[in-house]
Protein backbone atom coordinates (compact mmCIF):
# COMPACT_ATOMS: atom_id res chain seq x y z
CA UNK A 1 0.00 0.00 0.00
CA UNK A 2 2.57 2.30 0.66
CA UNK A 3 4.33 1.57 -2.28
CA UNK A 4 1.56 2.03 -4.25
CA UNK A 5 0.95 5.34 -2.41
CA UNK A 6 4.53 6.61 -3.11
CA UNK A 7 3.92 5.64 -6.83
CA UNK A 8 1.01 7.75 -7.16
CA UNK A 9 2.58 10.66 -5.80
CA UNK A 10 5.10 10.37 -7.91
CA UNK A 11 2.92 10.32 -10.88
CA UNK A 12 1.21 13.48 -9.59
CA UNK A 13 4.54 15.12 -9.13
CA UNK A 14 5.75 14.07 -12.28
CA UNK A 15 2.34 16.01 -14.17
CA UNK A 16 2.54 19.08 -11.89
CA UNK A 17 5.85 19.90 -13.23
CA UNK A 18 5.10 19.21 -16.84
CA UNK A 19 2.00 21.21 -16.45
CA UNK A 20 4.03 24.08 -14.70
CA UNK A 21 6.52 24.17 -17.64
CA UNK A 22 3.82 23.76 -19.81
CA UNK A 23 2.18 26.78 -18.46
CA UNK A 24 5.50 28.28 -17.83
CA UNK A 25 6.33 28.46 -21.89
CA UNK A 26 3.13 29.16 -23.37
CA UNK A 27 2.70 32.47 -23.96
CA UNK A 28 0.09 34.50 -24.96
CA UNK A 29 1.24 38.21 -27.47
CA UNK A 30 -1.48 40.33 -28.01
CA UNK A 31 -0.56 41.88 -31.17
CA UNK A 32 -3.28 44.58 -32.90
CA UNK A 33 -5.88 44.91 -35.99
CA UNK A 34 -5.53 42.27 -38.43
CA UNK A 35 -4.93 44.60 -41.19
CA UNK A 36 -2.08 46.10 -38.83
CA UNK A 37 1.56 45.71 -39.06
CA UNK A 38 1.64 44.28 -35.07
CA UNK A 39 -0.17 41.10 -36.39
CA UNK A 40 1.39 40.28 -39.33
CA UNK A 41 4.83 41.24 -38.18
CA UNK A 42 4.30 38.92 -34.95
CA UNK A 43 2.74 36.14 -37.21
CA UNK A 44 5.74 35.65 -39.15
CA UNK A 45 7.48 36.13 -36.06
CA UNK A 46 5.80 33.35 -34.29
CA UNK A 47 7.28 30.70 -36.12
CA UNK A 48 10.68 31.63 -35.89
CA UNK A 49 10.21 31.48 -31.92
CA UNK A 50 8.25 28.64 -31.89
CA UNK A 51 11.24 26.84 -33.90
CA UNK A 52 14.13 28.37 -31.95
CA UNK A 53 12.54 28.19 -28.46
CA UNK A 54 10.38 25.20 -28.80
CA UNK A 55 7.85 27.31 -26.60
CA UNK A 56 4.30 27.35 -27.55
CA UNK A 57 3.12 31.15 -29.13
CA UNK A 58 -0.52 31.92 -29.03
CA UNK A 59 -0.56 35.35 -31.21
CA UNK A 60 -3.96 37.32 -30.71
CA UNK A 61 -4.99 39.43 -33.15
CA UNK A 62 -8.29 42.46 -33.52
CA UNK A 63 -7.18 43.91 -30.16
CA UNK A 64 -7.32 47.34 -29.67
CA UNK A 65 -3.53 47.93 -30.17
CA UNK A 66 -1.16 49.48 -27.81
CA UNK A 67 -3.65 50.82 -24.66
CA UNK A 68 -5.53 47.33 -25.16
CA UNK A 69 -2.34 45.36 -24.73
CA UNK A 70 -1.13 46.76 -22.18
CA UNK A 71 -4.22 46.77 -20.12
CA UNK A 72 -4.14 42.74 -21.31
CA UNK A 73 -0.68 42.49 -20.05
CA UNK A 74 -1.72 44.42 -16.73
CA UNK A 75 -4.83 42.16 -15.98
CA UNK A 76 -2.43 38.86 -16.41
CA UNK A 77 -4.84 38.33 -19.98
CA UNK A 78 -1.42 38.28 -22.22
CA UNK A 79 2.05 37.37 -21.03
CA UNK A 80 4.06 39.35 -24.37
CA UNK A 81 2.52 42.02 -26.45
CA UNK A 82 3.95 44.21 -29.13
CA UNK A 83 3.12 48.11 -28.32
CA UNK A 84 4.02 51.81 -29.12
CA UNK A 85 6.56 53.13 -27.26
CA UNK A 86 5.29 56.56 -26.13
CA UNK A 87 1.79 54.63 -24.67
CA UNK A 88 4.01 52.35 -22.85
CA UNK A 89 5.50 54.94 -21.37
CA UNK A 90 2.22 56.64 -20.39
CA UNK A 91 1.00 53.18 -18.79
CA UNK A 92 3.79 52.40 -16.96
CA UNK A 93 3.90 55.65 -15.18
CA UNK A 94 -0.06 55.71 -15.32
CA UNK A 95 0.00 58.83 -17.22
CA UNK A 96 -2.80 60.11 -19.91
CA UNK A 97 -6.70 59.83 -19.71
CA UNK A 98 -6.30 56.03 -21.26
CA UNK A 99 -4.37 54.57 -18.01
CA UNK A 100 -6.56 56.42 -15.44
CA UNK A 101 -8.63 53.95 -14.90
CA UNK A 102 -6.26 50.81 -14.59
CA UNK A 103 -3.63 52.83 -12.64
CA UNK A 104 -0.14 52.61 -13.80
CA UNK A 105 0.59 49.38 -15.17
CA UNK A 106 4.09 48.25 -13.93
CA UNK A 107 3.88 44.22 -13.69
CA UNK A 108 5.98 43.98 -16.81
CA UNK A 109 9.08 44.98 -18.72
CA UNK A 110 10.82 45.70 -22.06
CA UNK A 111 12.02 42.49 -24.02
CA UNK A 112 13.23 44.73 -27.13
CA UNK A 113 12.14 48.07 -29.84
CA UNK A 114 12.03 46.60 -32.90
CA UNK A 115 10.96 48.64 -36.13
CA UNK A 116 9.87 52.30 -36.57
CA UNK A 117 6.22 52.98 -36.59
CA UNK A 118 4.98 55.66 -38.33
CA UNK A 119 2.20 57.90 -38.37
CA UNK A 120 0.34 57.47 -40.98
CA UNK A 121 -2.55 59.82 -42.82
CA UNK A 122 -4.14 58.59 -45.70
CA UNK A 123 -6.61 60.59 -47.61
CA UNK A 124 -8.30 59.91 -50.70
CA UNK A 125 -9.51 63.39 -51.20
CA UNK A 126 -5.90 65.03 -53.44
CA UNK A 127 -7.77 68.73 -52.52
CA UNK A 128 -6.88 67.75 -48.45
CA UNK A 129 -2.67 68.33 -48.36
CA UNK A 130 -2.02 69.32 -45.54
CA UNK A 131 -3.82 68.75 -41.96
CA UNK A 132 -3.93 72.74 -42.09
CA UNK A 133 -6.80 72.12 -44.43
CA UNK A 134 -8.91 70.74 -42.00
CA UNK A 135 -9.15 73.82 -40.03
CA UNK A 136 -12.70 75.32 -40.75
CA UNK A 137 -13.96 72.54 -42.98
CA UNK A 138 -17.69 72.73 -40.32
CA UNK A 139 -17.55 69.30 -39.99
CA UNK A 140 -17.57 68.39 -44.09
CA UNK A 141 -14.89 65.87 -43.74
CA UNK A 142 -14.95 62.94 -41.74
CA UNK A 143 -11.51 61.81 -40.32
CA UNK A 144 -10.88 58.10 -38.17
CA UNK A 145 -8.29 59.10 -35.16
CA UNK A 146 -8.13 55.38 -34.36
CA UNK A 147 -9.56 53.08 -31.63
CA UNK A 148 -11.14 55.24 -28.96
CA UNK A 149 -8.35 55.45 -26.01
CA UNK A 150 -5.54 54.00 -28.70
CA UNK A 151 -1.54 55.16 -29.12
CA UNK A 152 -2.82 56.16 -32.76
CA UNK A 153 -5.47 58.09 -31.87
CA UNK A 154 -3.76 60.05 -28.79
CA UNK A 155 -1.21 60.80 -31.97
CA UNK A 156 -3.53 61.87 -34.31
CA UNK A 157 -4.81 64.13 -31.66
CA UNK A 158 -1.64 65.69 -30.84
CA UNK A 159 -1.12 66.44 -34.58
CA UNK A 160 -4.40 68.25 -35.19
CA UNK A 161 -3.51 70.22 -32.47
CA UNK A 162 -0.40 71.27 -33.73
CA UNK A 163 -2.13 72.10 -37.14
CA UNK A 164 -4.93 74.54 -34.91
CA UNK A 165 -7.56 71.92 -36.09
CA UNK A 166 -10.16 72.04 -33.41
CA UNK A 167 -10.53 68.81 -31.29
CA UNK A 168 -11.56 67.96 -27.72
CA UNK A 169 -12.16 65.52 -25.16
CA UNK A 170 -15.94 65.24 -24.12
CA UNK A 171 -16.80 62.07 -21.33
CA UNK A 172 -14.09 59.68 -23.54
CA UNK A 173 -14.58 60.81 -26.91
CA UNK A 174 -13.07 63.60 -29.03
CA UNK A 175 -15.04 66.34 -30.92
CA UNK A 176 -14.42 68.93 -33.19
CA UNK A 177 -15.71 71.62 -34.66
CA UNK A 178 -13.93 71.34 -37.89
CA UNK A 179 -14.01 67.68 -38.48
CA UNK A 180 -16.07 64.93 -38.19
CA UNK A 181 -14.42 62.18 -36.14
CA UNK A 182 -14.49 58.75 -36.26
CA UNK A 183 -12.72 56.25 -33.98
CA UNK A 184 -12.21 53.41 -36.34
CA UNK A 185 -9.51 50.39 -36.22
CA UNK A 186 -7.07 51.03 -39.06
CA UNK A 187 -9.21 47.67 -41.22
CA UNK A 188 -12.50 49.42 -40.83
CA UNK A 189 -11.03 52.77 -41.72
CA UNK A 190 -9.73 50.99 -44.83
CA UNK A 191 -13.30 49.93 -45.33
CA UNK A 192 -14.87 53.20 -45.08
CA UNK A 193 -12.83 54.79 -47.27
CA UNK A 194 -12.99 52.33 -50.17
CA UNK A 195 -17.15 52.49 -49.92
CA UNK A 196 -16.71 56.68 -49.99
CA UNK A 197 -17.32 56.97 -45.98
CA UNK A 198 -13.88 58.50 -45.01
CA UNK A 199 -11.72 61.37 -46.21
CA UNK A 200 -8.51 60.97 -44.06
CA UNK A 201 -7.77 58.14 -41.66
CA UNK A 202 -4.40 58.16 -38.76
CA UNK A 203 -2.95 54.99 -38.53
CA UNK A 204 0.63 54.46 -36.23
CA UNK A 205 2.41 51.04 -37.50
CA UNK A 206 4.94 50.01 -39.34
CA UNK A 207 4.76 50.85 -42.92
CA UNK A 208 3.86 49.21 -45.31
CA UNK A 209 0.53 47.89 -43.16
CA UNK A 210 -1.46 45.58 -45.39
CA UNK A 211 -4.47 47.58 -44.94
CA UNK A 212 -3.34 50.46 -46.58
CA UNK A 213 -1.72 49.01 -49.13
CA UNK A 214 -5.11 47.36 -50.00
CA UNK A 215 -7.10 50.42 -50.06
CA UNK A 216 -4.62 51.59 -52.44
CA UNK A 217 -4.99 49.14 -55.11
CA UNK A 218 -9.15 49.65 -54.97
CA UNK A 219 -9.23 53.55 -55.12
CA UNK A 220 -6.44 56.53 -55.57
CA UNK A 221 -5.02 57.64 -52.40
CA UNK A 222 -2.60 59.54 -50.56
CA UNK A 223 0.04 60.23 -47.35
CA UNK A 224 -0.21 63.40 -46.05
CA UNK A 225 3.77 64.94 -44.69
CA UNK A 226 4.15 67.06 -42.35
CA UNK A 227 6.29 70.28 -41.48
CA UNK A 228 9.41 70.29 -40.35
CA UNK A 229 8.57 73.10 -38.30
CA UNK A 230 5.99 70.87 -36.80
CA UNK A 231 7.53 68.01 -36.32
CA UNK A 232 10.60 69.70 -34.35
CA UNK A 233 8.00 71.76 -32.44
CA UNK A 234 5.85 67.84 -31.51
CA UNK A 235 9.03 66.56 -30.97
CA UNK A 236 10.52 69.05 -27.94
CA UNK A 237 7.23 69.78 -26.86
CA UNK A 238 6.21 65.99 -26.38
CA UNK A 239 8.69 64.57 -23.91
CA UNK A 240 6.68 62.12 -21.87
CA UNK A 241 7.29 63.57 -18.46
CA UNK A 242 9.19 66.25 -19.86
CA UNK A 243 12.09 64.30 -20.28
CA UNK A 244 11.22 60.56 -22.33
CA UNK A 245 12.15 61.03 -25.99
CA UNK A 246 10.31 58.73 -27.80
CA UNK A 247 9.29 60.39 -30.90
CA UNK A 248 11.82 60.81 -33.78
CA UNK A 249 11.77 62.11 -37.24
CA UNK A 250 10.52 59.39 -40.01
CA UNK A 251 9.91 59.10 -43.77
CA UNK A 252 8.05 56.84 -45.72
CA UNK A 253 8.82 56.47 -49.50
CA UNK A 254 8.31 54.47 -52.48
CA UNK A 255 9.83 51.44 -51.05
CA UNK A 256 6.92 51.20 -48.82
CA UNK A 257 4.01 52.14 -51.06
CA UNK A 258 3.81 51.96 -54.85
CA UNK A 259 1.30 55.06 -54.64
CA UNK A 260 3.72 57.40 -53.12
CA UNK A 261 5.72 58.41 -56.21
CA UNK A 262 9.92 57.44 -56.79
CA UNK A 263 11.96 59.93 -55.12
CA UNK A 264 9.05 61.76 -53.18
CA UNK A 265 9.44 61.63 -49.30
CA UNK A 266 6.55 62.12 -46.88
CA UNK A 267 8.03 62.97 -43.98
CA UNK A 268 6.27 62.38 -40.80
CA UNK A 269 6.50 61.51 -36.69
CA UNK A 270 7.48 57.88 -35.87
CA UNK A 271 7.27 56.24 -32.46
CA UNK A 272 8.85 52.38 -31.60
CA UNK A 273 7.51 48.96 -31.79
CA UNK A 274 8.19 47.43 -28.66
CA UNK A 275 7.86 43.90 -27.43
CA UNK A 276 7.18 43.76 -23.73
CA UNK A 277 6.61 40.44 -21.10
CA UNK A 278 4.86 39.94 -17.94
CA UNK A 279 7.22 39.79 -14.90
CA UNK A 280 5.65 36.68 -14.46
CA UNK A 281 7.54 35.20 -17.42
CA UNK A 282 11.17 33.75 -15.66
CA UNK A 283 14.44 35.09 -16.70
CA UNK A 284 15.42 31.78 -18.58
CA UNK A 285 12.26 32.28 -20.49
CA UNK A 286 12.81 35.53 -21.63
CA UNK A 287 16.57 35.35 -21.93
CA UNK A 288 15.21 32.37 -25.01
CA UNK A 289 12.50 34.85 -26.57
CA UNK A 290 15.29 37.84 -26.92
CA UNK A 291 17.68 35.75 -28.37
CA UNK A 292 15.35 33.63 -30.62
CA UNK A 293 13.45 37.42 -31.38
CA UNK A 294 17.47 38.82 -32.95
CA UNK A 295 18.10 35.41 -34.53
CA UNK A 296 14.91 35.42 -36.35
CA UNK A 297 16.22 39.22 -38.35
CA UNK A 298 15.62 37.89 -41.93
CA UNK A 299 13.30 34.90 -41.46
CA UNK A 300 10.14 36.94 -39.76
CA UNK A 301 8.95 37.81 -43.86
CA UNK A 302 7.99 41.31 -43.12
CA UNK A 303 9.39 44.26 -44.75
CA UNK A 304 9.82 46.46 -41.53
CA UNK A 305 12.34 43.79 -40.14
CA UNK A 306 15.06 44.99 -42.60
CA UNK A 307 15.53 48.17 -40.04
CA UNK A 308 15.99 45.58 -36.95
CA UNK A 309 18.73 47.41 -35.15
CA UNK A 310 19.83 45.39 -31.83
CA UNK A 311 21.65 48.86 -31.24
CA UNK A 312 18.51 50.69 -30.84
CA UNK A 313 16.50 47.62 -29.25
CA UNK A 314 16.80 50.10 -25.85
CA UNK A 315 16.88 53.20 -27.18
CA UNK A 316 13.95 54.77 -26.48
CA UNK A 317 12.35 53.11 -23.46
CA UNK A 318 11.55 56.04 -20.67
CA UNK A 319 12.01 54.55 -17.09
CA UNK A 320 10.52 51.36 -18.45
CA UNK A 321 13.04 48.42 -17.28
CA UNK A 322 14.20 46.14 -19.07
CA UNK A 323 13.77 42.16 -18.66
CA UNK A 324 16.21 40.32 -16.37
CA UNK A 325 16.49 37.55 -19.44
CA UNK A 326 16.41 40.14 -22.08
CA UNK A 327 19.22 41.99 -20.16
CA UNK A 328 21.36 39.20 -19.83
CA UNK A 329 21.38 38.81 -24.13
CA UNK A 330 21.83 42.34 -24.42
CA UNK A 331 24.60 41.87 -21.90
CA UNK A 332 26.33 39.02 -23.25
CA UNK A 333 26.01 40.81 -27.20
CA UNK A 334 27.83 43.77 -25.70
CA UNK A 335 24.82 46.40 -24.92
CA UNK A 336 25.03 48.22 -21.53
CA UNK A 337 21.79 48.04 -19.83
CA UNK A 338 21.12 50.81 -16.91
CA UNK A 339 17.64 49.72 -15.58
CA UNK A 340 16.86 45.69 -15.05
CA UNK A 341 13.70 44.58 -13.38
CA UNK A 342 13.39 42.96 -10.25
CA UNK A 343 11.06 39.74 -11.18
N1 LIG B 1 0.51 51.30 -33.16
C1 LIG B 1 -0.85 50.88 -33.24
C2 LIG B 1 -1.46 50.91 -31.86
O1 LIG B 1 -0.79 50.65 -30.92
C3 LIG B 1 -1.02 49.52 -33.88
C4 LIG B 1 -0.14 49.30 -35.06
C5 LIG B 1 -0.26 47.97 -35.77
O2 LIG B 1 -1.23 47.24 -35.55
O3 LIG B 1 0.64 47.70 -36.56
O4 LIG B 1 -2.63 51.14 -31.68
Amino acid sequence: MKKLITFLMSILMVFGIATMTACDNAITIWTGSTGGTYCAFTNGLQTQLTKKTGYTFNVVGDTGGSVANLKAIGSGDCKMAIVQNDTMVNAYNGFTSSFAQSGAITNFSVIGQVYPEVIQIVTDDANIKSLADLKGKNKTVSVSIGDVGSGVEANAVALLKEYGVDIRLEGDKYVSNDITIQNLSVAKSAEAMKDNKLDVFFFTSGAPATSITEIALAKPVYMLGLSDAVMNKFISENKIDGKYDVYSVQSITHAQYDFISEGQIVKTIGVSATYIISNSVSEEVAYNITKALWESKGSIGHAVESTMDINNALETIGNVPVHPGAAKYYTEQGLTVDNVAQI
